[in-house]
């Protein structure tokens, strides 16, 4: 299948800042792409431009074959409402209609509005005992989830999606990630903003912006969102092993390493993700539930390199490291039952078992992990 969106050699300035320079992408039909990367890297930007919503300084953005360069505003204006879907929380709802009319707005812009179709909209999305209702009397995650029914009313071709989980907790970020889903296996094309690295993993590519640039795949790894992962897992490792708490003990090297811990720990913290206690940093629930979907993927796939594929130590480490950044859950869980459900990896340490394990047992409430995410017990504290 050809790619769907061609984007070349793309800038945007405001002024003398540089919020796009020079970034090429090509997403093919079907494609779910995650783009990445710390804030003001350019993200939203990169998405508007491909929305039409702004012109770009230079280069150029194709969707569907069609030059958007050379489409005037009202054309713009049809291309948005007949190709793609936006999801974007600054574009509130009109706050004096109705969810349903609101919904029959975005209908309406392209072809006829439909109450029926408009009703089943936002029936998928979970809403259809709220279609009365002002857009203020729904919560912030309803009110998403509205956003989304409002895009999906026209069977865009594209979806466009700027933090759709941002703010929202854990039911309704669970409910927008099988949306997610279930376009996917529907063959919509997904760009998709995120700076959660577990929603990133959800999709088949991630790109990473960094200063209004595309970082290349090699450079993409050492991503600051995965320097953050291996602090968490490090905290996990030293929770395992007993160890005193303390900065973690086994963060990786890399340069200026010292600067950078500090910085990732700190953000790590305003996150919630851990806190600082008396004694050093310590897991919070949310940083737990991450660290121990990383454990599992890492040793999962030890399990798996070493011990089916038989490659060597080295080659194991190797894969292992890749694969706890990019397994999604599906494949995760397929690993685990093909695995037989190991509880150990080849090193003799704990595997925490996720949901398709018969020996999980779902945390204490306030503990679960976010129900998106492989999960499994800190065998540490069972
Ligand atoms: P991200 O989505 O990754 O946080 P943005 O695309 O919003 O990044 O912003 C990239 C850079 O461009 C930032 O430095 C931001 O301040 C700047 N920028 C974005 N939009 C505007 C604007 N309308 N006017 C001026 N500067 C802007």
């Amino acid at each position: 299948m050809g790619a769907l969106v061609e984007v070349r050699d793309l800038a945007k300035r405001y002024g003398a800042v540089a919020a796009l320079d020079g970034v090429s992408l090509d997403v093919s039909e079907g494609e779910w792409v995650s783009v990445m990367g710390p804030s003001g890297s350019g993200k939203s930007t990169l998405l508007h431009l491909i929305a039409g919503l702004e012109a770009p300084t230079s280069g150029s953005v194709r969707v569907a074959g069609t030059d958007l360069g050379g489409l005037d505003p009202e054309a713009l204006a049809e291309f948005r409402a007949s190709r793609v879907g936006l999801v974007f929380q600054r574009f509130h709802m009109i706050p004096y209609l109705t969810v349903l009319e609101n919904v029959m707005v975005a209908q309406y812009l392209h072809s006829a509005a439909d109450a029926r179709e408009a009703r089943a909209a936002l029936d998928r999305v979970g809403l259809a005992d709220r279609a009365g209702h002002l857009p203020s009397e729904l919560s912030g995650g309803e009110r998403q989830r509205a956003c989304i029914a409002r895009a999906l009313v026209n069977h865009p071709a594209l979806l466009l999606a700027d933090e759709p989980t941002g703010n929202l907790d854990e039911e309704n970020e669970n409910r927008v990630v099988d949306l997610l889903r279930e376009l996917r296996a529907e063959g919509r094309t997904i760009l998709l903003v995120t700076h959660d690295p577990d929603i990133g993993r959800l999709a088949g590519r991630r790109v990473v912006l960094s200063h209004g640039r595309l970082l290349s795949a090699h450079a993409a790894r050492e991503t600051d969102e995965e320097y953050a992962d291996e602090i968490l897992e490090s905290l996990w490792k030293d929770d395992e092993a007993g160890a005193p708490r303390g900065v973690p003990a086994h963060v990786p090297d890399a340069p200026g390493t010292l600067a950078r811990t500090r910085g990732t720990l700190d953000q790590l913290a305003h996150e919630g993700l851990i806190e600082r206690g008396e004694g050093g940093f310590r897991l919070l629930a949310k940083g737990r539930g991450r660290a121990r979907g990383l454990v599992r993927r890492h040793r999962l796939a030890e399990k798996l390199f070493l011990e089916n594929f038989h490659v060597d130590r080295d080659a194991m480490q190797a894969s292992a490291c890749e694969m706890e950044h990019i397994l999604s859950p599906e494949v995760t869980d397929s690993i685990c039952t093909f695995l037989r459900h190991p509880e150990s990896c080849p090193h003799g340490k704990p595997i925490p078992p996720g949901r398709c394990c018969p020996r999980y047992v779902p945390e204490p409430a306030g503990e679960e992990p976010r129900g998106l995410r492989p999960s499994g017990r800190n065998p540490a504290r069972s």
